[in-house]
């Protein structure tokens, strides 16, 4: 088959797809989202998930996992369980993966949000207990965001072979799971599963996002635009676009930045992209 061609993604269309709560909305209209993340050893990733949702417009949060404590610190508005995802109670989306580690644990977890009827996103250390089965298993939508070297570990191919060859290997995950997929990186690039829409390409990446925990934000606010009812491509490509823009304002035309300052900088791109 042939590339599809690429689209960048422009400033109009991500203004357009911003929810934007009506008269009539309430916390559970805008959406719940659930996050599953972080473990004794990465309490933070689940705080950072959970203030990229919160700044994503999410209604409520639900956070599951043992990092309860750290995430009420930073957080009090989370609902917080420490059950299993089943017994959290309704979401719209799912998020699963940012910080878990490798406990026995993970897969299970993984699977309870995979068997769920709603859109799940699946980042980080979830996606190393993914199988295509699963994925394509299921009848909800289901998003990846892997890094390059995640995305090598996922096709079984070196990490170089991804990095030199960014469009093909997103393809192939695209199609291979059935799945939306977000290839993070210098230009991130995300791919619809039917291979024939046009692969989005972000332009308001900084080389500044490089930085521990961004893609933990990333996935927090891709999960509140889902819960919120924008479909895949379209909540995986605004929440890029808002990503990279709250980094270049937090960098303020270049500085080091933390991811934590990524999130606290995402009212303020949403404000510019509503302009
Ligand atoms: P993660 O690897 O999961 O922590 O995610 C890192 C985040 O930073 C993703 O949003 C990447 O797209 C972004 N990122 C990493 N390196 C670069 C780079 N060199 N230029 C632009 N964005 C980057
Ligand atoms: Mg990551």
């Amino acid at each position: 088959p042939s590339v599809p061609d690429l689209e960048a993604l422009q400033h109009e269309d991500v203004a357009r797809r911003l929810p934007v709560p009506g008269a009539e909305s309430d916390k559970y209209r805008r959406g719940v989202v659930g996050i599953v993340a972080g473990s004794a050893r990465y309490p933070g990733a689940a705080v950072l998930a959970v203030s990229g949702a919160l700044r994503g417009g999410a209604g409520a949060v639900r956070y599951v996992g043992p990092a309860g404590d750290a995430v009420i610190a930073a957080h009090p508005e989370t609902l917080v369980h420490s059950g299993p995802p089943e017994q959290a109670g309704r979401v719209q989306a799912w998020v699963a993966g940012p910080g878990l580690g490798e406990g026995p644990g993970v897969s299970v977890a993984l699977d309870q949000v995979l068997a769920t009827d709603v859109p799940v996103l699946i980042d980080a250390d979830g996606l190393r207990a993914l199988t295509p089965a699963a994925v394509r298993a299921r009848s909800a939508p289901t998003l990846l965001t892997p890094h390059a070297g995640e995305a090598a570990a996922l096709l079984g191919v070196p990490r170089e072979q991804v990095e030199s060859a960014r469009l093909a290997a997103v393809r192939e995950l695209a199609a291979r799971y059935g799945a939306t997929v977000l290839l993070k990186g210098s230009t991130t690039l995300v791919c619809a599963p039917d291979l024939a829409t046009p692969i989005r390409v972000n332009p308001t990446g900084t080389s500044w996002l490089a930085t521990a925990g961004s893609g933990d934000v990333l996935s927090g606010l891709s999960g509140a635009l889902l819960a919120s009812g924008l479909p895949p491509l379209d909540a995986l490509s605004v929440a890029a676009y808002l990503h990279g823009l709250a980094a270049r304002r937090a960098s303020g035309g270049g500085a080091p930045i933390a991811a934590s300052d990524v999130a606290e900088g995402l009212p303020g791109a949403w404000r510019d992209v509503v302009g």
